[in-house]
């Protein structure tokens, strides 16, 4: 078997330097170029990938690290996992990716603690497993035409049946990884990554028997090429001794989240990500290469935490960043170079045994310099004494102030975003649109939207969110402590991809963000309209975060400026403040033992951005899942006077489980990712069921979620049907 190669990544970002995929992707969905032009697409990005990561002196280079859509459904593919009712589709893989006229997609779910979204397969008794190596043998040669000798990448077998719920089909599916390794073999293949994040998780004993078991098996076929299990997003733990009795090569671990493992694992390769795929911050090399010298093996290959897919391309766009800051980054490209430096240094120096690094508990920091001290001292829990009054207190003084209807009917926040306004926005950092003139067009789409609502006939309002490019961004952009970057983009899902910004230093609020905008939308109207926020752990889930402050406490720092925010808004005369929490369950730690703290100060700074709220003034907030059990006390601990929640595409199945929250709750009565209008009458029943489980004196009327990406024909439709069936509910209340 020939030697591992000296340096590599686990993976690349796929979407292209200037999202040239997902032009490609749209242009093809909407009809407007062919197959054949977005498969040329694609194999221009893989070309282009390989010689930049060649040029850049990296010598283990992956292949099948592209996926036109998710590399979970390539995996799908790839094993013959196609539900029968995509067959017959024009093109199955986008019908499962994105569903069709008559069919709806798979369902979609987050990547282990990350943003990314991945599809769920469907594994079911008719579900006949047969291998199509086409795609990753398609690859190989493909870079090999291009004089490149690669290391195909494919989800491994035990976490694509965890992601899966289908453990049970382990003996079916080992058959296909053998078969691929014998086809990868023939082709030639020396090596071949198989990604196992499930194995940072907490198994059970029979998922650790099954890891054995595939291992065993697949490293006991004859003719194969080198076996590399990638973990990453966390320590191995119990997994690792398991892995390490088995047959396979080559073991890569994460030595950024996780620590220098104790175990002696002389005998193998470890893959040592010393360099962060999940963070932008550039490498402390006298961290990485004690980090990588502590390891025992018998060889050490530099390599990345984790696929770099969940970072953007390149600095060299980024010019409109501070100097200070800048020096301080590293994006795809220059953690390539890193990596390449690193493994030169570290074959150099064959460096003594240090052990593990202390401080951080692993290789990955944020520059060098910053290892002394945190900059700022650790904040103190917040104050018990500044807790809001009990609910029953509140709620009083909020009826009292607020006199709504019975079940009040309410959007929760975002209202379609026009062309015109996104066109405004772009003319205003280019510098063809006065901010004066921005303003008013901001201000003329608030009135039309306060005003549809008023003739719609809600009762509590919004003003839309027309100011905002996105829900965390624009926060960022108002705040001390953030950067944004001009072409920092990382893909979320399919074509989607997102912009996060750098939270850098200490967060501070230089000036009221929202107060303008909540004002002037109130001024139009006698109905309460809701001022609109969101929450601090959000803000963090969806950026970029310095890593010298323990991650609670950046929240913190957040969570304060956000308050202030809460403060001013009740100044001005803002009733009703929402707190938007989608993301609380998206950091929630993949280790059991790490989530009950994670937790308890999540919550904790929700409530400091809350608590200093009087006891008239409406708290809500707002968090989109179907699946939420999993965080419910923490949900309850929030303490929101009303938590509107996802709940029509669950099937209402959340009611029973929030009815236990004594205070306003709105789940969701329709979807509102897709275009169907629901009718009255499916409200009416909906409704009918949320009163039966909940106390009616408690129960809001809303949709699942904003109506940003909605037209305005379908949100004036939809909503139209809800105020109609929320009447009719009222009726029978009074009767
Ligand atoms: N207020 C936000 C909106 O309506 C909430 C979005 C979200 O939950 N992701 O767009
Ligand atoms: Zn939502």
């Amino acid at each position: 078997m020939s030697s591992f190669p000296t340096s590599t990544v686990l993976g690349y970002p796929r979407i292209g330097p200037r999202r040239e995929l997902k032009q490609a992707l749209e242009s093809y969905w909407s009809g407007r170029s062919t197959r054949a032009d977005l498969d040329r697409a694609g194999a221009e990005l893989r070309a282009r990938t390989w010689r930049r990561l060649a040029e850049l002196g990296l010598d283990g280079l992956p292949s099948n690290t592209f996926s036109l859509y998710d590399q979970v459904l390539d995996t799908a593919v790839l094993l013959g996992a196609v539900p029968a009712r995509y067959r017959d589709a024009p093109d199955p893989y986008f019908a499962m990716a994105r569903g069709t006229d008559g069919l709806a997609p798979l369902r979609m779910t987050k990547w282990f603690d990350t943003n990314y979204h991945y599809l769920v397969p469907e594994i079911g008794p008719d579900t006949v497993f047969k291998l199509d190596a086409g795609k990753p043998l398609g690859e190989v040669r493909e870079a090999r035409a291009l004089g490149f000798e690669t290391r195909p990448v494919v989800v491994g077998p035990v976490t694509f049946l965890l992601l899966s719920s289908a453990l049970e089909r382990l003996d079916e599916v080992l058959g296909c990884y053998e078969e691929l390794l014998a086809e990868l073999a023939a082709e030639g293949v020396a090596w071949v990554q198989l990604d196992e994040p499930a194995l940072v998780g907490d198994r059970t004993p029979e998922e650790l028997a099954a890891v054995r078991a595939a291992y065993e098996r697949l490293g006991a076929v004859r003719e194969r090429p080198g076996l590399f299990v990638a973990s990453y997003f966390g320590d191995l733990g119990e997994s690792l001794p398991v892995l390490a009795a088995t047959p396979v090569e080559a073991i890569g671990i994460d030595l950024v989240r996780g620590g220098v493992p104790g175990a002696d694992l002389t005998g193998k390769t470890v893959v040592a990500g010393v360099v962060s795929g999940r963070d932008v911050w550039r490498t402390s090399p006298g961290r990485a290469l004690a980090a990588l010298a502590a390891v025992r093996a018998s060889r050490v290959v530099v390599s990345t935490s984790c696929s770099l897919l969940h970072v953007p391309y390149s600095l060299a766009e980024e010019t409109g960043l501070e100097a200070g800051l800048r020096g301080r980054l590293a994006f795809a490209e220059e953690k390539v170079a890193e990596v390449v430096a690193l493994a030169e240094a570290h074959l150099r120096t064959p460096a003594p045994r240090l052990g593990p690094p202390s401080g951080h508990g692993g290789g990955g920091v944020l520059y060098e310099g910053d290892e002394d001290e945190p900059s700022v001292p650790l904040l103190p829990d917040p104050d018990p004494a500044a807790e809001r009054s009990p609910y029953p207190v509140r709620a009083a003084a909020q009826a009292e102030h607020l006199r709504l209807p019975p079940l009040p009917t309410t959007t929760i926040g975002s209202f379609p975003q026009t062309g015109e306004l996104r066109a405004a926005r772009a003319a205003v950092s280019s510098g063809t649109l006065s901010q004066p003139d921005y303003e008013r067009r901001v201000e003329a789409e608030i009135e039309r939207v306060i005003r549809a609502q008023e003739r719609l006939g809600l009762d509590v309002l919004v003003h839309g969110e027309p100011e905002r490019n996105d829900m965390v961004q624009y926060f960022a952009e108002h705040l001390d402590g953030f950067a944004v970057t001009r072409n920092g983009w990382v893909q979320s899902y399919g074509s989607r991809c997102t912009r996060p910004p750098i939270l850098h230093g200490d967060v501070s609020r230089p000036a009221p963000i929202t107060v303008r905008w909540a004002t002037y939308a109130q001024s139009l109207t006698p109905k309460p309209v809701k001022g609109m926020l969101t929450g601090p752990v959000t803000i963090v889930a969806w950026s970029f975060v310095r890593n010298d402050l323990p991650l609670r406490d950046v929240v913190f720092q957040v969570a304060d400026a956000i308050g202030q925010e809460v403060r001013d808004l009740e100044a001005a005369g803002v009733s009703i403040i929402q707190v938007d929490e989608p993301a609380l369950r998206e950091l929630l730690p993949l280790r059991r033992a790490a989530q009950a703290d994670y937790l308890k100060w999540a919550v904790a700074a929700y409530r400091r951005a809350t608590s200093g709220a009087g006891d008239r003034t409406q708290i809500h907030t707002h968090l989109c899942y179907s699946d939420a059990d999993q965080i419910l006390a923490a949900i309850d601990g929030l303490d929101a006077d009303v938590t509107t929640i996802e709940s029509a595409r669950s099937g209402a199945r959340i009611l029973g489980a929030v009815s236990a929250f004594g205070r306003g709750l709105g789940p969701g009565v329709y979807d509102i990712h897709s275009p169907r209008v629901p009718s009255a009458d499916e409200v009416e029943a909906l409704l009918r069921r949320t009163v039966e489980a909940l106390p009616v004196e408690r129960v809001w009327v809303n949709p699942d979620c904003g109506l940003k990406t909605r037209t305005y024909e379908e949100v004036e439709a939809s909503l139209a049907n809800v105020v109609t069936a929320t009447g009719r509910l009222r009726a029978t209340l009074d009767a």
